[in-house]
């Protein structure tokens, strides 16, 4: 059946000597939204930072994704004079779990998001406006905002941003970009 006969080495496994050890305070797997802001935050930390792509092509799902993020009591709704509170929105997002969200981890979402933004705007080119009037997915649920203000995008610049680089996933080749 098989003109070689298979042995331990048929699928050419590298040999030690092959092998190229590099090693990295932190190692970051995928290259989506999540990936990039710990490889960012690791990085401004001052650690060796090591990010591995399995695709061909980085951005994962996020860069397919219409790239809304739903950031509750983030620092722009006092701009635009939006009041928000924890209490809100825990209620909002038991209501939408019928009161079985883990609240621990609910709470640390809550308590990060806003974090994360100015984090980001402070860091990085990386610039969020909140989409006006767009309201919470739920807006006739307790401590929705029907008005909007939670829910943040994110312009993409040709001048800012790589996205246009050969190695970026398709749609994020092709989406229309901001000058
Ligand atoms: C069409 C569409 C539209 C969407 N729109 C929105 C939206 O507007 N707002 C919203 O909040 N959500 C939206 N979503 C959902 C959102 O895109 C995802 O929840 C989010 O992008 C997940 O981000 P992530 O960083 O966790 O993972 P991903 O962006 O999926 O990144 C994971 C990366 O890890 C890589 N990877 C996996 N395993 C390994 C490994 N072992 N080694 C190396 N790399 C690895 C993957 O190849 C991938 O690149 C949308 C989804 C789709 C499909």
């Amino acid at each position: 059946m098989f003109s070689e006969p298979l042995t331990s080495n048929w699928y050419a496994t590298p040999q030690p000597e092959e092998c190229v050890v590099e090693t990295f305070d932190v190692v970051v797997l995928g290259t989506g939204a999540a990936a990039l802001t710990a490889a960012i935050r690791a990085a401004d930390e001052g650690a060796s930072v090591g990010l591995f792509e399995k695709a061909d092509s980085v951005g994962g799902t996020s860069a397919w994704s219409g790239g809304m993020v739903w950031i509750p009591m983030n620092p722009h709704m006092a701009e635009l004079g939006i009041d928000d509170t924890r209490e809100e929105v825990m209620t909002y997002l038991g209501s939408l779990s019928n009161g079985l969200i883990d609240e621990t981890l609910a709470g640390a979402m809550i308590d990060a998001g806003p974090e994360v933004i100015s984090y980001l705007e402070e860091n990085t080119p990386t610039r969020f406006q909140i989409i006006k009037d767009f309201p919470d997915y739920h807006p006739e649920h307790p401590g929705a905002k029907s008005g909007g203000g939670r829910s943040l995008e994110c312009p993409l610049s040709r001048s800012t941003s790589s996205v246009s680089g050969s190695r970026a996933s398709p749609s994020a080749r092709s989406c229309p970009a901001t000058s």
